[in-house]
């Protein structure tokens, strides 16, 4: 997908980026790369050589890939010297780190380590996910929780305990993992809104954890072509890409486009892209998983009123597919309005002062 800037960014921020970029005409504008962080090849459990993998993505008119394969960091030089091209196309290093407690999977994605990192360990399902998080932010990756579901192997409780993670799995193509939950186990939305709601903020993205490229076509297969992020980013490089996604400006889908998307302080907008075979619901998602508005129409914009903790949309297509934007995190306006009344306090005591004065009879 391509798309102009246009997510607003909180007015101090935005003004930082200006008065940052003023002096640079050339900087490019940062726009929407569409691209799967979690993926294997025949390095452990795939179906096909990295050549193969890498190929597919490309010929699907993604514009990045992460290579995850289980414990091992698979190189991407020569794949990138084949397949690469400047502002089209990028492999990405990175590995799954996969470590377990008892029967527990315990698997956290390492995006761009500059070094293999192995499993950590620990002697409970937080201490090891910490643990793990901490080495790959060590090795200066960037750490995604991979599938909490999958083999119910992590609650919401022990995900709100992490620190320094962002980003955290809500859908997962991989025919396995639970995404929807089930037998009283909430699933992945309703526990990223308890994780969100408890104060932690944490990024929702969607992958494919492909494992199969041999057997198109076969729902029960770990096939590609899923789950993806669209990240807006100024550049088609690691850095950019996973520094924009730490800090959400990206949406995450399993078959719904976004032409924008846009999330303030003030408001959140979307807007679909629609397929002529589609119809749309846009909901507006706060605290605790309340739903705050829908709209039928395929753009919606709302406004946020400051009671909410944060807002995201979510998106839901008629048949079943989903596009997830990020949530911002909002705060009562009560403390702004006591600082405008103090201020307007404060000029109408100037004010008197000066009339006081004025009025004064000269001697
Ligand atoms: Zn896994
Ligand atoms: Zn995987």
């Amino acid at each position: 997908m391509r798309a102009p800037l246009s997510k607003t960014l909180p007015v101090a921020a935005a003004l930082v980026a200006a008065s940052m970029t003023a002096g640079y005409a050339q900087t490019a504008a940062p726009r929407w790369y569409k691209g799967n962080t979690h993926t294997h090849t025949l390095n452990s459990d795939g179906d096909s050589t990295p050549d193969e993998v890498v190929r597919w993505y490309r010929e699907h008119r993604y514009d990045f890939l992460v290579l995850t394969d289980h414990n091992f960091l698979t190189a991407v030089d020569g794949l990138n010297a084949l397949h690469g091209a400047d502002e089209r196309f990028l492999v990405i290093k990175g590995e799954e780190v996969t470590d377990r407690l008892g029967d527990k999977p315990l698997h956290i994605n390492g995006l761009d380590v500059s070094t293999r990192v192995a499993p950590q360990g620990g002697t409970s399902v937080a201490d090891i996910l910490q643990r793990n998080v901490d080495a790959i932010r060590k090795a200066k990756g960037v750490p995604h929780i991979n599938h909490p579901n999958f083999r119910w192997a992590i609650t919401p409780a022990e995900l709100q305990q992490v620190r320094n993670n962002k980003l955290l799995e809500i859908y997962n193509g991989h025919p396995q993992v639970n995404n929807a939950g089930g037998g009283g186990v909430p699933g992945m939305e309703e526990v990223w809104d308890a994780v969100l709601s408890s104060g932690a903020i944490v990024y929702g993205i969607a992958v494919d954890d492909a494992h199969t490229f041999k057997q198109p076509g076969n729902p029960d297969a770990a096939g590609p072509g899923r789950g993806w992020v669209s990240v807006r980013a100024s550049r088609l490089e690691a850095g950019a890409l996973l520094e924009a996604m730490e800090r959400g400006e990206f949406y995450a889908s399993s078959g719904v486009e976004l032409t924008d998307y846009r999330a303030s302080a003030r408001e959140v907008a979307v807007t679909v892209k629609p397929t002529a075979f589609s119809k749309y619901r846009i909901q507006f998602i706060g605290k605790g998983g309340r739903v705050l508005s829908e709209s039928l129409e395929p753009t919606a914009t709302y406004q946020v009123k400051g009671d909410e903790g944060y807002v995201r949309a979510r998106v839901i297509e008629s048949n079943g597919r989903m596009a997830w934007g990020q949530p911002v995190v909002v705060a009562p306006r009560e403390a702004s309005h006591a600082g405008e009344t103090a201020l307007l306090l404060v000029a109408l005591a100037g004010l008197g002062a000066l009339l006081q004065w004025r009025t004064r009879p000269s001697a």
